[in-house]
C-alpha cells in the first residue's frame, strides 16, 4: 500500500501521544523527532523535512497546543495540515481552455508511465463526456506508436499518428488541426522519452511547446525513483516550465517520499497519481486525502468516488442516501461487493478505509472469489426481514443460516461483525460529514 512505513511509523507515533492526557513541550519534541526520522526513511528530501519539523515545531509550542483539551490530537491535527500544505494544499485541477481544444503535452523520460498514462488520462477525460483525441510523438521508440494506437483500442478513444516520419512539431501541428475539425476538446500528446535527461530531448519538447502552446505540460515520473523523481522533475521544470505532475506507480512499495517533495522542491503540483497498470487506475491528487491516508485517518472521499464510478449514478445517490440515514442493509452490502470486484484490487480499495494499515495482511489481500461466494449463500439464505434488520439474528437463526448456506455458524458470526463495522464506519464518515470536519480527529 502506498505509503506503507511512514504511515505505520506515524500512528505509532501518535499512538503514543494520544494516550496522555497532558503533554509537555518534551513529549511534543520526542515526537516530532519520531516523524523527522519517519519522514528521512519515507526517502523525503532532508531540507524539506527540516522545513517541515520546523514549521510542526512553531505552531506546536505556540498557543495552538497550550489550553487544548486534546493536546495528543492537535498535533495530529497540525501534522495533517502541514502533510497536506507540503502537498500542494488543495487539488490542482487540470486546465480547460477557454477556445478548445486543450492542449495537455505529456513529457517524462522512458519507462516512466508516459504512454500508459496518456491513455488512462483519455479514458478520465472520457468517462466526464469528454471528447479527447490522443497523439503519437514518440516516433523513436520502435512499438510506441503501436502501444498507443492498441490504448486507443482498448478505450474506444481516437489516436491520431502520421508514422515515424515526420517531426513532432508537424504531427502535433495537424493532430490539432484534426481535433478542431473533428470535435474534440482535449488533445494529449504523448511525447517521447529517453532514459536520461539529454539535450536532443529538451530541444525536440521545447519545439513542440514553441509550436502547439499547450496549455498543459505534464511530466510523468516513477514515484519508485523517490528522490531520482523529483531531480528529474526539477530539470523539466527548468527547461519546460510544467504545469504539473502525474505521479506513477505509486500502488507498488513505495516509500513516498517523491509525493512529499516534488510539490515543495519544484512548486509544480501533482495533478494525478497513477495507482496501477489498468487503464482506470489514475486518480486525482488531493493533498488532504492523500495526508489523512497517510496518517490512517483513510480516505473515504475518494473510495466513495470509486464506488460512484463503478456502479450507475442513481444507484451511487440511494446509496449515499441509505448510508446518511444509517438505512444500510444486508442487500445493499451484498450489492457492494459485487461493485467492489469491480473496482480492482481490493487491498487498494480497503487501503483506503480509516485505520486499515492497522490490519495484518490487508497489503497483499486479493479478492478470495470463494470467500465472495460463501458470502454471498450466507446473504441469500437470510429472510427478507433478517436482511433488513440483521439485529433480530439471534443464535437458532444463526444456525439456520449456516445450515441453509452450506457454511458454518462461525462463517455466519463472522459476516455479521463486518456488517456491524462496516455500519459504524459509515456513522463514522456522516458525523464527520455532518460535523463539517470537526470530528475528523477523534479516532
Ligand atoms: P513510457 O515509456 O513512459 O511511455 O512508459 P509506459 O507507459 O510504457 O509504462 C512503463 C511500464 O510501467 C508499463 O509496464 C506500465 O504498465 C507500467 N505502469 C505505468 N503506470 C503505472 C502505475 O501507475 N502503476 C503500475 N504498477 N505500473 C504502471
Amino acid at each position: 500500500m502506498v505509503f506503507q512505513g511512514l504511515a505505520d511509523r506515524l500512528q505509532q507515533t501518535f499512538n503514543k501521544l494520544k494516550k496522555k492526557g497532558k503533554i509537555t513541550e518534551a513529549d511534543v519534541k520526542e515526537a516530532l523527532r519520531e516523524v523527522r526520522l519517519a519522514l528521512l526513511e519515507a526517502d523525503v528530501n532532508f531540507k524539506i523535512v527540516k522545513q517541515f519539523i520546523d514549521k510542526v515545531k512553531d505552531r506546536a509550542v505556540g498557543q495552538e497546543i497550550l489550553g487544548s483539551l486534546t493536546p495528543g490530537q492537535q498535533v495530529i491535527k497540525l501534522v495533517n495540515e502541514e502533510l497536506t500544505e507540503l502537498m500542494g494544499g488543495t487539488q490542482s485541477k487540470l486546465t480547460i481552455s477557454s477556445s478548445p481544444p486543450t492542449v495537455v503535452m505529456m513529457v517524462g523520460l522512458q519507462g516512466a508511465g508516459k504512454t500508459t498514462s496518456s491513455g488512462k488520462l483519455a479514458n478520465y477525460l472520457k468517462k466526464q463526456n469528454r471528447r479527447p483525441l490522443l497523439v503519437a510523438c514518440d516516433i523513436y521508440r520502435p512499438a510506441a506508436i503501436k502501444q498507443i494506437q492498441v490504448l486507443g483500442q482498448q478505450l474506444d478513444i481516437p489516436v491520431f499518428s502520421m508514422g515515424d516520419k515526420n517531426s513532432p512539431v508537424n504531427i502535433a501541428n495537424a493532430a490539432i488541426e484534426h481535433a478542431k475539425r473533428h470535435g474534440n476538446d482535449y488533445v494529449i500528446i504523448d511525447t517521447a522519452g529517453r532514459l536520461h535527461i539529454d539535450e536532443a530531448l529538451m530541444d525536440e519538447l521545447i519545439a513542440v511547446k514553441g509550436q502547439v502552446s499547450p496549455d498543459e505540460i505534464l511530466l510523468v515520473v516513477d514515484a519508485m525513483t523517490g528522490q531520482d523523481a523529483v531531480n528529474v522533475a526539477e530539470s523539466f521544470h527548468k527547461q519546460l516550465t510544467l504545469s504539473g505532475v502525474v505521479l506513477t506507480k505509486l500502488d507498488g512499495d513505495t516509500r513516498g517520499g517523491a509525493a512529499l517533495s516534488v510539490k515543495a522542491v519544484t512548486g509544480c503540483p501533482i495533478k494525478f497519481a497513477g495507482m496501477g497498470e489498468k487503464l482506470d487506475a489514475l486518480e486525482p491528487f488531493h493533498p488532504d486525502r492523500m495526508a489523512s491516508r497517510i496518517l490512517g485517518m483513510g480516505d473515504v472521499l475518494s473510495l466513495i468516488e470509486k464506488a460512484q464510478e463503478g456502479m450507475d449514478q442513481d444507484k451511487a445517490k440511494e446509496l449515499e442516501k441509505k448510508m446518511r440515514n444509517a438505512e444500510f442493509t444486508f442487500d445493499d452490502f451484498l450489492d457492494q461487493m459485487e461493485q467492489v470486484r469491480k473496482m480492482g484490487p481490493l487491498d487498494q480499495v480497503l487501503g483506503m478505509l480509516p485505520g486499515a494499515n492497522k490490519i495484518k495482511g490487508i497489503q497483499n489481500m486479493q479478492v478470495d472469489e470463494k470467500q465472495l461466494a460463501r458470502v454471498e449463500a450466507i446473504v441469500k439464505s437470510m429472510t427478507k426481514h433478517e436482511k433488513q434488520n440483521p439485529e433480530v439474528i439471534n443464535a437458532s437463526r444463526r444456525k439456520r443460516i449456516a445450515a441453509g448456506s452450506g457454511t458454518q455458524v462461525s462463517d455466519v458470526n463472522r459476516l455479521l461483525k463486518q456488517f456491524t463495522d462496516m455500519k459504524k464506519m459509515m456513522k463514522q464518515f456522516t458525523s464527520v460529514q455532518k460535523g463539517k470536519g470537526k470530528k475528523k480527529f477523534k479516532l
